[in-house]
């Protein structure tokens, strides 16, 4: 696997914790681009060309996890969920607190069915009832380890599966955020382009909206990944895209709550996907949004197109997608903006 493209999917940072990432891109971008800052939210701008015209691209840093909460006097940690996190998913899950003291490793628990009643059995236990066993033997051990505050995340490093699909902990949305490096360094042109790595998307697409007040750009695009349909239990009416179906063009995100996607740049991407023969999936999503849902009703409205990497399992401890739909995804965005330049 690309070395970068592993970096950035075994790096924790939950939203509002996405310094370890920020690092990463700061680091890769300055490589390809004229000028790299911070912002007072932590978005990562990127500035590369001057012209006229100025271009927004956006992709997130933040990932999904958890955060403590609370821990107990015999020592057991207590958390809440940072972002969409289905409750069936944590139980058993390894875990890793990014504690000021270093990385401690835990175990999500709960009571064993052995001890539970018939009927409890049935249902998802709650988050609430679960705790993160660090080892500790009370509290007061456990607090030399970790506090209240600290970020958690899935310990699920990255690994190939067959040669061509990438599974990892935090594709939702390093996959976005690898593409935004290669476009930028690929990328040579006349007008100027920024490529933003974004805070808090996965609670409220915030770092969308300070940084496109700030760029205040002509036009922009948004990276991130999209539901693949192709595993059992969904049904095609459900989601038609396909891992190796090509990039996913979004039409409209959350049945219209999210992005929905003008005419006249839904024809652009669909045109230029054609014209230059980049594979690529239709995307109509009832549920979810992205970065572009923030970004293109902002100031007075932006025109703002988003292409993303279908992905399977999206939100769970480990996602899968395929390396042709991440390429199909970067070349199709050098063209967009080649096209949008002029
Ligand atoms: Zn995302």
């Amino acid at each position: 696997m690309d070395k970068l493209l592993q970096t950035l999917l075994d790096t924790a940072g939950i939203s509002g914790y996405e310094k370890e990432v920020a690092q990463i891109m700061k680091k890769e971008l300055k490589k390809c681009s004229e000028n790299v800052f911070e912002d007072n939210f932590g978005n990562v701008i990127a500035q590369k060309g001057k012209g006229k015209k100025k271009i927004m691209l956006a992709a997130h840093m933040d990932e999904i996890g958890l955060l403590v909460k609370h821990i107990s006097k015999e020592g057991f940690l207590y958390f809440i969920k940072v972002g969409g996190i289905d409750d069936r998913i944590l139980l058993g899950q390894r875990v890793i607190i990014k504690s000021a003291k270093g990385d401690v490793k835990g175990v999500i628990g709960a009571k064993p069915p052995h001890l539970s009643k018939e009927e409890d059995r049935k249902n998802a236990i709650k988050y609430t009832d679960l705790f993160i066993d660090i080892g500790a033997k009370d509290k007061d051990e456990a607090q030399k380890r970790v506090s209240v505050g600290d970020a958690i995340v899935f310990d699920c490093p990255s690994f190939v599966l067959n040669g061509q699909l990438i599974c990892g902990k935090a594709v939702d949305n390093r996959v976005g955020c690898y593409a935004l490096i290669k476009i930028m360094e690929k990328l040579s042109c006349s007008a100027t382009v920024y490529a933003v790595a974004t805070v808090q998307e996965e609670v409220g697409l915030k770092g969308a909206r300070t940084s496109s007040f700030r760029i205040a750009p002509d036009f922009a695009l948004a990276l991130d990944t999209t539901s693949a349909g192709d595993t059992p239990g969904i049904k095609e009416t459900e989601s038609s895209l396909k891992l190796g179906g090509g990039v996913a063009i979004t039409i409209m995100e959350a049945a219209g709550r999210g992005v929905i996607v003008s005419e006249n740049v839904r024809n652009l991407c669909i045109e230029t996907a054609k014209k230059h023969k980049i594979k690529y999936q239709i995307d109509v999503l009832e549920g979810g949004m992205t970065d572009a849902a923030m970004i293109y009703m902002n100031r007075e409205g932006i025109p703002t197109a988003v292409l993303s990497i279908p992905c399977r399992y999206v939100h769970a401890p480990t996602a899968v997608f395929d390396l042709q739909d991440l390429r199909s995804a970067i070349d199709l965005s050098i063209k967009i903006i080649e096209r949008v330049i002029g």
